[in-house]
This record gives C-alpha cells, structure tokens and sequence, in this order.
C-alpha cells in the first residue's frame, strides 16, 4: 500500500534545523531564500521576538511618537485627497501591534476609524495585535484584503524579514549544503543578493493602491543602490549570531534594496517619493514638536522622550541606515516629508 503522506511531511518533534537537513539530503541543496523562509517563518511564529527581553527593538517600540507621526502623514494624505469613503488600514507585519494603536490614535484625531486588515504569518503576533488592537482581519498576503476603496497602508521592519537569494557575482546562485552536519553557504568571492519575494509584495502592494486610490509608507534599514556582499545577519539576544546556526532560532534579515523597490512599484504604476532618511523624515514630520509636547506633558520623563528622539533620528543611530519611502496612488495629493 502506498503510505498517503509525502516525503516532506513534518516529523513530529522536528526542528527546524532537522527539517531543513532532511529536506537537503533529500534535494542535495536548497537556495538561500528557502532556508530563510523557513526560518523565519518558525521563529515569528513560535515567539514575540520584540523588546528588551526578546531579540531586537523596533521603531514604534522605542516610542510612541513614530506611530503617531506615520498616523499624521496618513491622515494629512487622506484629510487632502477629500476624506473618500471606504478607506481601509493595512498594515504588513504588524509585531505587537504598537505602531497600528499610535497611528490609528492620530487618525481618529481627524475623524477617520477605518477597518483594519493586518497581513501577519505568525499567529502568536497575531494574537498579541489582537490584544492591543480594534476588531482586525488577518491575513497572509495583501490578496485576501477586502474592498475597492482606498488604502492607507504601513510597513515598518517588514521587507527585511522577506527571503533574499544570493548570487556569486556574475555568475550562478549560491546555494546551502550540509557539510559534516552543519550548514554551509556556497563560498563565493563576491557576491550579490535579491529579494523575489519583496519584489512580488510591493508589486501586490503598487497594484492595489493604483486600482483603489491611497498610499504606503515604507521604513526599513537598507541601500539606496544595490550593492555587492553580503548583508544577509542574524540576531539573537540583541547580539549578531551565525546565520547557518540554529536556523529558526533567531532573527534572519537582509538590509532591503530600495531601489528595486522602487523600480517595482513604479513599472506598476505608483508614484514613489524617497527613499530619505528615517532621520530627515521624522524631522520634517515634526518630531521636534511632538516631543517637546509629550514633555510638557510628563516632565518627569523628558530624558527618557529626548533620548528616544535620538534614538530614533541620530545619524549613528536609527537615522540615516533607517529609510522611508512612500509608493502614492496617481491623482492622489503629494505625501509631507520628502
Ligand atoms: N512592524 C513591527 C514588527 C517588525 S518584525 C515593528 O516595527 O515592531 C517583522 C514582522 O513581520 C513580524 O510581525 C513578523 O511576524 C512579520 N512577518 C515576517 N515575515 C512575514 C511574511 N512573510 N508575511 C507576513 N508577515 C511576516
């Protein structure tokens, strides 16, 4: 009788390290984007890998004011493209769903509460949004998102969790063996990487806000022109770690090339302002304002607020190696801060 379950179905108990092994004594070898897929997926979904006690910050959880500022830009594009129905907020890889409670906060300031659809693979960050958030939608891609009218769409440390391949330069893909039980890279002298995945998200992305009106907002640490290496790190702990160590175990990014982000947004039809520095953005959004107000607010912590300010702008900090870069609907108004 033949067994009705195929060759890559899940062992009980397998790691993901086990199933990766498998999977490359079964294929000889698996590209660099699969073995980061993998990965990742296992790690979001098995753990909340923010803040101090998890592996790495993010933006909105250092302060409450990037939230709040993405929500102004947002409100500030829909209050001047004449408030249109049926607007929706997207956000993609939400984390704990801190960015989306300080925007939405900023955008009810001007009277809009609109639905929410939250584009999550992992359902333990889905049930952490779902704690700190109105009622949501989720899903796994851009796709299932409901409706025709306009979206406001933010993704924050999204793009540079998407899988990256890698290529010796000119020449073939490098590729991932087992050597002695332990995962190898094909070596190569230079070599230069590219995200399918992140090309075919913003596509989706692009597509949508041309067909329905709206805009994105897009933060991520990475280049303004693709270059030659390698930048593929992980991250545990708040330390770098091997990356072809105990995969699915820590934090696997690639620094996000925002200029075929760019490219691919544009050949879809959206109109794309930056990328700029995550620094020169805020500044321009009126950080300076903001946090001057949260201090007179709650003078006991304006060390604390100045601090996150430069955290958040510094050009040594978050500022400079941080980008933003906004994809706009055509006929819809010119985005604030670039
Ligand atoms: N935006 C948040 C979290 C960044 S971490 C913040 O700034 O704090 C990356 C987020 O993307 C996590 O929520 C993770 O679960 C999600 N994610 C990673 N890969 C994904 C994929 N392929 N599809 C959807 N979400 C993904």
């Amino acid at each position: 009788m033949a067994l009705p379950l195929p060759d890559d179905a899940p062992v009980k108990d397998e790691t993901v390290a086990d199933r990766l092994a498998r999977r490359i004594a079964r294929e000889g070898s698996i590209g660099v984007a699969d073995y980061m897929a993998e990965a990742n997926a296992h790690y979001y979904a098995t753990r909340d890998p923010l803040g101090r006690s998890g592996d790495f910050i993010t933006a909105p959880e250092i302060s409450q004011m990037f939230g709040e500022l993405i929500g102004v830009w947002l409100a500030d594009l829909w209050l001047r493209a004449g408030k249109p129905e049926g607007t929706r907020y997207v956000e993609l890889g939400p984390g704990r769903g801190t960015l989306a409670q300080d925007a939405l906060r900023a955008l009810r300031g001007t009277g809009l509460e609109p639905p929410l659809d939250l584009v999550e693979i992992s359902p333990t960050l889905r049930r952490a949004q779902a704690e700190r958030l109105p009622p949501a939608r989720w899903h796994e891609t851009m796709a299932t998102v409901p409706g025709n009218g306009p979206l406001l769409v933010v993704a924050n440390e999204f793009f540079d969790a998407l899988p990256v391949r890698q290529h010796a330069l000119g020449g073939g893909e490098l590729r991932v063996r087992l050597e002695e039980g332990r995962f190898r890279r094909d070596a190569a002298e230079a070599l230069v990487e590219d995200s399918p995945a992140s090309i075919e998200a913003v596509g989706a992305l692009a597509r949508r806000l041309v067909a329905q009106g709206g805009a994105a907002l897009i933060a991520d640490y990475g280049h303004d022109r693709p270059g030659v290496g390698e930048t593929l790190q992980a991250v545990a702990g708040h330390r770098y770690a091997d990356p072809w160590e105990a995969p699915g175990t820590r934090d696997l990014t690639a620094h996000v090339d925002f200029s075929a982000l760019a490219e691919a947004a544009r050949s879809a039809g959206a109109r794309v302002f930056g990328p700029v520095g995550q620094g020169d953005w805020l500044e321009a959004m009126g950080i300076q304002l903001r946090a001057a107000s949260l201090a007179k607010a709650a003078p006991e912590r304006t060390e604390e607020i100045a601090a996150a300010r430069d955290r958040l702008t510094g050009p040594a900090q978050m500022g400079r190696l941080f980008k933003v870069v906004a994809l706009v609907a055509p006929g819809w108004p010119q985005p604030a801060g670039f």
